[in-house]
């Protein structure tokens, strides 16, 4: 494997001389576990290839977006006739049309949505809208829910229950983040406490419906009631960031899970990304028509982007949703996916290493602790060691995974039954040596 991993060594080198820390996104650097980044020089299906012409089984998928493997030949066809057409105009196209009503078929508690180019954007301005929409400041987050790196949600909790949060990132003044009220996910005391304290100054409560970015945490249906139950009480927006999840863990989206359970379950905002572009710079944010009409050109809330509803992505983004559409897709991803799961928990319960995983759609996490972690700290009491030995072990194999434990996993439908049987063999002869 070593002279193969020189080659991403030449170019981590020349990448650290011109980008800082080499990489566009701080997680590819491998800070959390050591290393060299691979460097993808091409994909195709479930595998990509480094710089050495190393082949790996791909469970990142670009962090979510490709669903379909990569180089989906329906996809690529779209985009190549799309790109053909133009790049970027700066005005309507038919496309955005096609797309927004699309997105909006499969999520129906989005009667009207926006698109822009990233989850971050969207994200910023689903809080702007909450905001403007009902003339108040405050905002509820959930610890280890992202939502991108917009200013306000950059911060965690303070010390003591239900505080204001403290700003996590350098340049951001502490007033940014002063009406931003942080909260651990699945806790209904300091939920109940938070909305008793504040609840006329909430504008809205933003969170992951099933946590994508500190591993894999489901809100208990408990939990998700509460939050639906204490904003519409209190007149807050329920903004449900499903960037990660939406048409990942099922067509409809997480919300589409809590709705089978939960009578009349929607959230006012969804926030949404990834799956959606298929792979391009391509997120929305959507929800009730009233909502969605108090912004620029309409209403007072501002929003805008040169590259918003860019002709090329919006092809890639149709043509992905058409093929997840098709009848069967998320139960064949699903049972893909639950394989892959039962097989690791198989293959640690043998090495007797302490594990516990769990998925839905084409999402998965596993944690090497022996019960499924509810909220950031207890996700965070993982063994980073252990996971960054399992880390490397499967790379080495040829199985790359997100390289930091607090990400989820990705299943695409070109993985086939042979690559994931091929990762929980590597996985196996891992944990036997963890065990
Ligand atoms: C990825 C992600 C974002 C940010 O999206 P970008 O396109 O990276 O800006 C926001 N929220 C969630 C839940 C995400 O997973």
């Amino acid at each position: 494997m070593e002279p193969d991993t020189d080659f991403n060594d030449v170019l981590m080198t020349r990448a650290r001389r011109i980008i800082p820390g080499g990489v566009n996104s701080p997680v590819r650097a491998f800070r959390a576990v050591g290393g060299t980044p691979r460097f993808v020089r091409r994909a195709q299906g479930a595998y990509f290839w480094d710089a050495g012409e190393q082949r790996y089984i791909d469970y990142v998928g670009s962090w979510g977006p490709m669903i379909l493997g990569h180089g989906h030949p329906a996809v690529l066809q779209a985009v190549q006739r799309a790109a053909a057409e133009g790049f970027s105009f700066g005005a309507p196209t038919e496309r955005e049309i096609e797309l927004a009503e699309a997105i909006a078929a499969l999520i129906p508690s989005i009667e009207m949505l926006r698109l822009v180019c990233s989850g971050t954007e969207a994200g910023m301005t689903a809080i702007r809208l909450a905001r403007g929409v009902t003339g108040r400041a405050k905002i509820v987050k959930f610890e280890g829910c992202y939502h991108g790196h917009a200013d306000a949600l950059l911060v965690k909790a303070g010390s003591g229950l239900a505080t204001f949060g403290h700003p996590t990132s350098a340049g951001v003044p502490p007033e940014v983040v002063q009406h931003t009220l942080v909260l651990e996910y699945n806790n209904l005391d300091q939920l109940e406490q938070a909305f008793a304290q504040h609840g006329a100054e909430i504008a809205g409560l933003i969170m992951e419906p099933i946590a994508g970015n500190m591993n894999f945490v489901r809100a208990t249906l408990e939990f998700t009631r509460r939050c639906r139950e204490l904003c519409t009480q209190h007149g807050a927006l329920l903004i449900y960031d499903e960037v990660m999840t939406g048409c990942r863990v099922a067509l409809g989206g997480a919300q589409s899970l809590y709705a089978k359970a939960i009578a009349g379950f929607a959230p006012d905002i969804t926030v949404l990304g990834k799956v959606i572009g298929g792979g391009m710079p391509l997120a929305a944010f959507g929800g009730k028509r009233a909502i969605m009409e108090q912004l620029a050109p309409l209403g007072p809330v501002y929003q805008a982007g040169t590259l918003s509803g860019n002709p090329v992505a919006t092809a890639c983004g149709l043509a992905t949703l058409r093929e997840i559409s098709q009848p069967g897709f998320f139960d064949a991803l699903a049972a893909k996916t639950r394989r892959l799961i039962d097989g690791l928990c198989a293959a640690a319960r043998a090495a007797g290493v302490p594990f516990s995983a769990d998925c839905e759609g084409g999402m998965f996490g596993f944690f090497l602790l022996p019960d499924l972690p509810k909220n950031y700290g207890q996700v965070m009491q993982s063994d980073a060691a252990r996971f960054n030995r399992l880390f490397h072990g499967l790379l080495e194999r040829g199985i790359y995974i997100a390289p930091a434990l607090y990400e989820a996993g990705f299943v695409s439908s070109a993985h086939s039954d042979a690559d994931i049987d091929a990762t929980i063999a590597a996985a196996s002869e891992v944990f036997q040596a963890l065990g």
